[in-house]
């Protein structure tokens, strides 16, 4: 069983370096941005409250996101392994987290900081591009990750878009966030000897042959 956390700066690779452990391991991917997105979708008073806090960068309140992630992790799908990426982003979410896994039976194995330069972000940030179908991800800024017919994903054939969250101007107060709350959570990993870093800074492939070299080994 492999129980596997992603920590990162937005925009750092998330997303597609775990997508290629799902593929490679056969374990759900959850995303609480994921999930938070879907529900920004729904014509409700939550929906509406998710629409305007991802658009604005800020992040969602601490209840919606236990509850959700309470919920996934339930999922018999869970069972055999699972990679999280986007919770806890808090040093107050890691700490109800350590309580919800161990309601829930499980334990991290594997907490990955992907540790990447603010200049390099910045640069992928306005040029990532979203499957709305099967979630794949593209950067148009990047040769090796355009996809082959614009605007359609290579996969599946669905549309891409761009998240509406994906400007300069958020990118700012979500990276300071970031700093500001997310990178004391890395402590807390660091002390449960759970924590390994790689570099970003690298191609996608070079990337996930780190993130692999750490998953296989424990
Ligand atoms: P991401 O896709 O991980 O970049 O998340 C997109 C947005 O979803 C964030 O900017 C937050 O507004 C919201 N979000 C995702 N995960 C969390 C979380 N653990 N706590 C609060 N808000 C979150």
């Amino acid at each position: 069983m492999k129980n596997i956390m992603f920590i990162a700066p937005p925009a750092a690779g998330k997303g597609t370096q775990a997508e290629l452990v799902v593929q490679k391991y056969h374990i759900p991917h959850i995303s609480t941005g994921d999930i938070l997105r879907d529900i920004s979708k729904e014509e409700s008073e939550i929906g509406h409250y998710v629409f305007e806090t991802l658009s604005s960068g800020r992040l969602v309140k601490d209840e919606i996101t236990y509850q959700l992630i309470e919920e996934r992790l339930k999922k018999e799908d869970c069972q055999h392994g699972f990679i999280i990426d986007g919770f806890p982003r808090t040093l107050t979410q890691a700490i109800e987290f350590d309580g919800i896994l161990n309601k829930l039976g499980y334990t991290i194995d594997n907490v990955i900081y992907i540790n990447i330069n603010e200049k390099t972000l910045e640069k992928r940030i306005t040029g990532r591009r979203i499957c709305e179908n099967c979630k794949a991800i593209y950067n148009i800024n990047e040769p090796s990750s355009t996809p082959q017919v614009e605007s359609t994903c290579d996969i599946c054939g669905g549309k891409l878009y761009q998240r509406n969250d994906d400007n300069l101007s958020s990118f700012q107060t979500r990276y300071k966030m970031y700093q500001e709350k997310t990178e004391p959570i890395l402590e807390h990993y660091r002390n449960q000897n759970v924590l390994y870093e790689v570099n970003g800074d690298d191609t996608v492939e070079n990337v996930f042959k780190a993130i692999d070299e750490i998953i296989s080994q424990n």
